[in-house]
């Protein structure tokens, strides 16, 4: 089933006198259940992809469809709200709250909606648990390693059940060590069902992925694909 098509997709970014065509004519079909890996050089625009995607910017032109949603043509407001509901965020840089406990963090996009406190309490349970971290409900961020606050970063992205895993640079603050156990945990997600998207510019994860996707200047120039077993 599809759950991401994007069709002839562009966007530009302007700033002052400067126009940056950051994403030209993209086409982009992802099945529930992909893994796919977005790479290329600084600038090609994965980023700007993985925000769109996100819902955290919007297109230039072009059709953006999430699941059974036209999500290139909403504003502001509509946005967000698709994007609470359809979509987690991993940030490079974990963008965990230093002064909560990791559940605390975990439970706070579920507190957003207004949970009950024992549904929090199963969800967030069970998304750390996912990611082996249920040995560390009560640590805070800073008593843990890099690879640690990752993966308890993706099981904040993953709490409320989003359709859609979208990951930028993972790895990209990590040590090999810690940036093999965070991939390790994506693969298994995803072996699960998780459909994720992850932005690399690290080759040896990106073909990690199912299927590998590789911008420049961008444009996708290459697709690569494992054969389905
Ligand atoms: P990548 O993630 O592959 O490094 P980006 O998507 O961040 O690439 O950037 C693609 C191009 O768009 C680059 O030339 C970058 O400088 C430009 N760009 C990205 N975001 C903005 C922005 N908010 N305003 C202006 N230019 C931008
Ligand atoms: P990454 O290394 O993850 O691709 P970048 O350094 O390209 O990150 O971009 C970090 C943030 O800055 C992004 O949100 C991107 O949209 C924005 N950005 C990138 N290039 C520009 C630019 N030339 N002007 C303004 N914002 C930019």
């Amino acid at each position: 089933k599809t759950l991401v098509e994007l069709r002839d997709l562009n966007k530009t970014h302007t700033k002052g006198q400067i126009q940056t065509h950051a994403l030209k004519n993209i086409n982009l079909k992802i099945n529930e259940g992909e893994f796919v890996s977005i790479s290329g050089p600084s600038g090609c625009g994965k980023s700007t992809l993985l925000s769109i995607l996100g819902l955290l910017d919007a297109p230039t032109s072009g059709h953006y469809q999430l699941a059974n949603i036209d999500a290139g043509s909403l504003n502001v407001d509509q946005r967000s709200k698709v994007r609470n509901q359809y979509v987690g965020y991993v940030f490079q840089s974990f963008n965990l709250i230093d002064h909560l406990t990791v559940f605390e963090n975990v439970a706070l996009p579920l507190e957003h909606r207004g949970d009950s406190s024992k549904a929090i309490k199963a969800e967030v349970e069970k998304q750390l648990t996912a990611v082996n971290m249920h040995n560390y409900m009560h640590h805070k961020p800073n008593q843990l390693s890099g690879g640690q606050q990752q993966r308890v970063a993706i099981a904040r992205a993953l709490v409320g059940e989003p359709q859609l895993l979208l990951v930028d640079e993972p790895t990209g603050n990590l040590d090999s060590h810690n940036g093999d156990l965070v991939m390790q945990e994506l693969i298994e997600l995803n072996n699960q069902g998780v459909t994720i998207v992850m932005v690399t510019h690290d080759e040896r994860y990106s073909r990690m992925a199912k299927r590998q996707v590789r911008l420049f200047d961008g444009e996708i120039i290459v697709e690569h694909q494992e054969a389905v077993a």
